[in-house]
């Protein structure tokens, strides 16, 4: 029994994260090193100071938590959830980094027949992978780079394990969502593309959803005092990619760009 996890944030009212109207429960804690993360402060799974830029001071990120304290917090949405089918997710940085309390913590939601879905990078053991996906009502599963070489060049960690849990929750008959963030000179060519297709139809994955790179972690890096090797890289957009996600589409892969 874990008795707290380190928690970053609770967002209520999210309507991007799942079905419906949703509490997005963020775990601070991530054992990947993508070098474009948008959440660095989620990364160390202790609490740090990070600037604020609205009030001048340093400000601490992350709090521990207890599961009756989370879901004193996320159950003030309960009607909120019955009326738009909606639920709670967890996310993070890496909620699977914190395994054996999310369990308990989607065992409690379950409990109370709440719809349960987790963002994750699928980077944890098989066994500990397959017992929270069964408390799952939505698993969303990003895969960042099909090489890995590349994998482990920009995040720091090869990606053999992570497809391994893309192919038991595919076995599970999971309900599942592939996501791919698409990162400009690393994941992001018409080459990439084909290359994604080859392995999503060697597994059998039908439908994806690519999200363009973005910078909205930008100024994050100036607030924790850390170098961004992305700095001042222009963003994607949905209209840059229509070429990417035709790839799929014509390879009978269903791909929504979010
Ligand atoms: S997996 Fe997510 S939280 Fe972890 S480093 Fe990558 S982008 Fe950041």
């Amino acid at each position: 029994m874990v008795d707290k996890a380190c928690i970053f944030n609770i967002q209520h009212f999210s309507i991007h994260d799942g079905p419906g109207i949703r509490s997005v429960v963020f775990f601070k804690g991530c054992p990947l090193r993508c070098y474009w993360c948008a959440n660095p402060e989620s990364q160390s799974p202790k609490p740090e100071q990070m600037y604020d830029n609205l009030t001048k001071r340093p400000e601490t990120v992350g709090e521990y938590k207890t599961v009756e304290e989370i879901m004193d917090e996320v159950m003030k949405d309960e009607d909120f959830y019955l009326e738009s089918d909606g639920g709670v997710t967890l996310s993070g940085g890496e909620p699977l980094f914190q395994a054996e309390f999310a369990t308990q913590l989607l065992k409690e939601l379950k409990k109370k027949n709440i719809h349960t879905a987790c963002e994750t990078t699928g980077y944890v053991a098989s066994d500990v992978f397959e017992k929270v996906i069964d408390l799952l009502d939505s698993l969303y599963l990003d895969i960042k780079h099909y090489d890995t070489l590349q994998h482990k060049n920009g995040i720091g960690v090869r990606n053999e394990q992570i497809l391994k849990n893309l192919k038991l929750a595919l076995k599970k008959k999971t309900n599942l969502t592939v996501r791919i963030p698409i990162i400009p000179n690393y994941n992001s060519s018409l080459e990439d593309a084909q290359e994604f297709v080859r392995l999503f139809q060697q597994v059998g994955v039908s439908t994806i959803e690519i999200l363009p790179f973005h910078q909205f972690g930008e100024k994050k890096y100036e607030y924790l005092d850390r170098p961004y090797e992305l700095k001042n890289a222009p963003q994607l957009h949905s209209e840059d990619l229509l070429e990417y996600q035709q790839i799929f589409e014509n390879a009978g892969i269903h791909c929504l760009v979010r």
